[in-house]
């Protein structure tokens, strides 16, 4: 499956149709940066729909398949078989998903949670190594380019070594029973047989755990949480609270929240270290506030050229011009893309495609979400270590 690099990346999508949310996403990402032409989709679990969804998104019909096999049977007979696949579905249906389209030879961009268990976690970032396959998960966060200049300020030591480590994910929309009023994002998600071990710290709670993970580049040692269900009749948390113990003594505390009423996607880091401290909110994507001790706090905004190589290759506009979260998500997708035509040609990534998210940051999203869940059955006294850190 070699790549001309002259031609874009023929890319499946599984999941993704009629009235879903992140396969919209997606879509907008592979075409900014104009790498992917989108050719292949089992998009709905409902085989009509998906047909339906297809035919007015432009693909072949002989390339709109009734489910997942038949989409790796189909794109594996044809000679301009698909590069790689996008899983948008549930998180449920990831590993079988990942498994069948990687065995068959194919990458994979993979939704997080990776999986809904360790073990699925595991046998699949094995195969991911094993195969030779690139696996990517989109931890969409780590796509935008303050986050990459947070990650360089800390390992630059700006900071100095990292004290404390602050960071959130409060969300509002599950603040009342909607699962139960037809809601198709919210049913799934507070169903632990399709969502998983987690409820709010599967869904935000990784992207949070992966954030923090990405810019202070500090291992997690142990963990000890506390997860509630507000809303009557759900069966997984919708709110966490995680104290976290990382290698060299930092200190971490994790908020994830579908029940914050007021915030509606505020996820925040702030990094406090014995020099100084960043703070970046993904409302205010574009800039980071940075506080020397005793000093004048500064704003930091995108478009500088001191920010670092991970900074500038993901930056498109003079500063001033606001980027945001389809950027951020066409960074992940840029990255990929990358990462893949350099597997497929044998050499190095260059810039965009280093420290993109993979299988690995998947199996650690999965196995926090595992010991968060022990601990908390461990309480009060649960400090638990992650399988992988
Ligand atoms: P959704 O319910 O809106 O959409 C799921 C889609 O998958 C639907 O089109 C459904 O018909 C389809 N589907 C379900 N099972 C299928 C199957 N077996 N074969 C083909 N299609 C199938 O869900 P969503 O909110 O878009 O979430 C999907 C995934 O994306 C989840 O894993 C979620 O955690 C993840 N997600 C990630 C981010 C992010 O920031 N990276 C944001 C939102 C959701």
């Amino acid at each position: 499956m070699s790549t001309a690099p002259n031609r874009k990346l023929r890319l499946g999508m599984v999941g993704g149709g009629f009235g879903a949310y992140i396969g919209g996403i997606h879509r907008f990402a592979a075409r900014l940066d104009n790498h992917y032409e989108l050719v292949a989709g089992a998009f709905d679990v409902n085989a009509d729909r998906g047909h339906q969804f297809a035919a007015e998104n432009y693909i072949a019909a002989d390339r709109s398949y009734t489910d997942y096999k038949a989409m790796v049977a189909g794109e594996l007979a044809r000679e301009d078989k698909i590069d790689v696949v996008a899983i948008c579905t549930p998180n449920h249906t990831h590993f079988a998903i990942a498994k069948a389209f990687i065995d068959a030879g194919f990458h994979v961009i993979c939704e997080k949670p990776m999986t809904t268990t360790l073990e699925d976690a595991e046998a699949l970032h094995a195969l991911a190594k094993s195969s030779g396959r690139f696996v990517g998960v989109t931890y969409t966060y780590c796509g935008y380019p303050m986050i990459h200049a947070a990650r360089a300020m800390v390992a630059a030591g700006d900071l100095g070594s990292i004290r404390v480590i602050q960071v959130e994910y409060p969300l509002e929309w599950m603040a009342t029973a909607i699962e139960s009023e037809g809601n198709q994002q919210a049913k799934w998600r507070t169903d632990p047989k399709l969502s998983g071990r987690g409820g709010s710290i599967g869904d935000i709670g990784t992207h949070a755990y992966h954030l923090a993970g990405f810019v202070t580049g500090l291992k997690a040692e142990a963990l000890c949480a506390d997860l509630t269900t507000f809303v009557p009749g759900r069966s997984l948390d919708d709110n966490a609270h995680v104290m976290i113990r990382y290698e060299g003594g930092a200190r971490g505390l994790l908020w994830s929240s579908q029940v914050a009423i007021g915030c509606s996607n505020g996820l925040r880091l702030r990094v406090f270290g014995e020099k100084a401290s960043i703070q970046w909110h993904q409302e205010a994507p574009n800039e980071i506030t940075f506080s020397p001790l005793f000093g004048k706090p500064e704003t930091i905004k995108r478009g500088r050229d001191d920010l670092g190589d991970g900074a500038t290759v993901r930056t498109r506009t003079p500063p001033g011009h606001p980027e945001g979260y389809i950027e951020a998500f066409a960074n992940l997708y840029s990255g990929f893309a990358e990462a893949m035509r350099a597997i497929n040609e044998g050499r190095s990534p260059s810039a965009i495609g280093v420290n993109v998210p993979t299988s690995y940051d998947g199996l650690k999203g999965v196995a926090f979400v595992d010991a968060v869940v022990d601990s908390h059955e461990k309480a009060p006294f649960g400090w638990t270590k992650p399988a992988h850190a």
